[in-house]
């Protein structure tokens, strides 16, 4: 760093208008930016800070789960900022689950209420995050990439960013070393000065941002989050937890003619147990499947997949149809980096009055419900709502988003986890289906009374919390009211007994 760019730094530190930082320009963050810029733009200036390349000057992002699926949360949180349309336009609508039996056999199963044409979009992430950072770019956030937020001064509220030619767009910026102290509970201009000379002596840049409030949405391995837990002062609650199941994304080209391969507008699963393999279609023809595996302990597992002959093995004994689908499935299998699916939890999601975690950062979750991005989104459009309700006092606004969201987070969490029985087994047992039906045409014709928690949680904005209390309640009912069928039919049963027995 030359004496300008230090100039510049601690000018910055001094400059007295108010500022916003985002941290992260992921999903979360993108989508973040756009909300406050479009509320708050006129009396702060927004900034968002990624640690990858600007995603819009590259193809594709070949990092994790290539696609996603949106449902109402994401859609509504979208819908606010005047893209949902932009976005549906490029993803493809998935009905329901398309499921692949063991025996061969392929049936659809709807989603949501098919009179209401419901249904989950599938769409790129890569995509989705450039609609976002062009409508930020619009609304007129500073967007700052190739900027890893390293530490934060929280006595001071000022950030520091590390830059560095070698931060790819996928590199993991978590297994650099780090120089700065996690916390400075007082920085003296001598000390930032100091700070300033030490670094331009190494290969990479350190800036330093002060903000009047900073939101972390720097994903699931979130620095923002590790300095909060690393500050005493905080009282900060954190856990973490990998599942034993990781995954491998596989890619299902187009035909020859350009069209989809397989019917395109469901998930497609092929459940089988303990392992499943997915499928969502892409708007380009082609399908992204995700491989969900134990790692190791089973004898169908990753560890147990080293040659060609067992992956061949593996897939023409429970994935046949896909063999032809996929003609250099050897050589994709074999290249596709092996991914580990973890949750966290922390509490609380904000620090005082300037800081608060969004998305993956406060609370990743496994991918089974789909929720995880639309979780996120929702996150986005109940600050912007708490801003409003609280007329930007901002103490009262992170307090209430902490309390109201990590309650529905942890249901949602749970239900993520139960889901992947639900997928990986359950789908394939014709009692559940049997179940499934009876469930949805209950709900097609008495939604209020009992609601599907699928359709609750997937295509409406209840809070999760409330969802799960509203099923419960439902199935409270219906179990009654089956006892009372039950008993109205013995009782009467008996009655036309004993009227027979007396005529005869
Ligand atoms: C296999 C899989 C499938 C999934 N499928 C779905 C689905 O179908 N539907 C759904 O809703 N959700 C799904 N999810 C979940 C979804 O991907 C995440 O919930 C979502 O990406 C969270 O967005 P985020 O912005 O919080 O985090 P991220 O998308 O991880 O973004 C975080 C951003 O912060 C940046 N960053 C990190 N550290 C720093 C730093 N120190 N300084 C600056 N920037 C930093 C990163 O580069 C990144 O751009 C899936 C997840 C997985 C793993």
């Amino acid at each position: 760093m030359n004496s300008a760019d230090s100039r510049a730094s601690i000018e910055e530190l001094h400059s007295s208008s108010k500022r916003i930082v985002v941290v992260g320009g992921g999903l979360a963050g993108s989508l973040e930016g756009l909300f406050l810029a479009k509320r708050l733009g006129s009396s702060y200036e927004i900034r968002i800070y990624e640690k990858r390349e600007d995603p819009r000057l590259h193809e594709g992002d070949s990092g994790r789960s290539i696609n996603l699926a949106l449902s109402t949360r994401g859609l509504t949180a979208l819908d606010k900022v005047g893209l949902s349309e932009e976005v549906s336009s490029q993803g493809v609508p998935m009905y329901g689950r398309g499921i692949h039996h063991s025996n061969g056999q392929f049936e659809i199963q709807p989603y949501g209420l098919s009179k209401k044409g419901e249904f989950l979009t599938s769409i790129s992430r890569h995509v989705l995050n450039c609609i976002l950072l062009n409508a930020c770019e619009r609304a007129g956030v500073n967007l700052c990439f190739k900027k890893a937020c390293s530490s934060i001064d929280l006595a001071n509220n000022i950030l520091y960013f590390e830059e560095s030619e070698s931060l790819a767009l996928n590199s993991s910026f978590e297994s650099t070393e780090q120089d700065i102290p996690w916390e400075f509970d007082n920085v003296s201009s001598k000390f930032i000065e100091s700070e300033i000379q030490r670094t331009s002596d190494v290969s990479f840049n350190v800036n330093m941002v002060k903000a009047d409030v900073i939101v972390g949405a720097d994903g699931v391995f979130s620095r923002v989050r590790q300095i909060l837990e690393n500050c005493t002062k905080a009282k900060f609650n954190y856990s973490q937890v990998y599942l034993p199941t990781c995954y491998k994304e596989l890619t299902i080209n187009p035909t020859a003619s350009g069209s989809y391969a397989m019917y395109p507008n469901c998930l497609h699963i092929w459940p089988r147990g303990r392992f499943m393999l997915i499928a969502l279609p892409n708007s380009d023809g082609s399908f992204t499947c995700t491989l969900f595996m134990d790692e190791d302990g089973y004898a169908v597992s990753f560890k147990n997949i080293e040659t060609n002959e067992q992956l061949l093995n593996l897939f023409s004994t429970y994935f046949k149809d896909v063999i032809p689908l996929i003609p250099d499935l050897l050589n994709q299998y074999f290249h596709s980096p092996l991914s580990f699916l973890l949750y966290t939890q922390c509490e609380p999601y904000h620090f005082k009055n300037n800081i608060v975690l969004i998305g993956d950062a406060a609370h990743a979750i496994v991918p089974f419900y789909g929720q995880g991005c639309n979780l996120a989104f929702e996150d986005c459009r109940i600050l912007d709502e708490l801003i409003e309700l609280h007329c930007g006092k901002w103490f009262d606004v992170l307090q209430h988003f902490s309390q109201s969201r990590k309650s529905n987070a942890d249901v949602i969490a749970r239900l993520a986890l139960e889901n992947y029985l639900e997928m990986a087994q359950k789908t394939s047992s014709r009692l559940f289906l049997l179940r499934k039906r009876i469930q949805i045409t209950f709900s097609e014709w008495f939604p209020n009374t009992f609601p599907s928690l699928y359709r609750l949680v997937s295509f409406t904005n209840v809070p999760y919390r409330d969802a799960v209390s509203l099923v419960e309640k439902g199935n409270s009912a219906l179990r009654k009211y089956l006892i009372c069928s039950l008993c109205v039919t013995t009782l009467a049963s008996f009655y036309w007994i004993k009227c027979l027995w007396r005529t005869n």
